[in-house]
């Protein structure tokens, strides 16, 4: 999944990182992170599985 910016420091220079897979390298601050596809917000309610919730950006600092 590509990203545009660094959940972390808002950086918009992205690297992706060989390992783990579909991991990216933020120029920035140097962290590395895995975007996760969570499901889709359709009028459900926030926390029922349907938005982005922490732990959805797992960081491996
Ligand atoms: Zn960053």
């Amino acid at each position: 999944m590509a990203v545009n910016a660094c959940p972390y420091c808002g950086e918009d220079d992205l690297r992706p990182e060989p390992e783990p897979r579909g991991a990216w390298r933020c120029a920035g601050c140097t962290r590395v992170f895995v975007v996760t596809f969570v499901g889709l917000s359709v009028g459900g309610p926030v926390g029922a599985g349907a938005s982005l919730r922490p732990g959805g950006l797992r960081g491996l600092e």
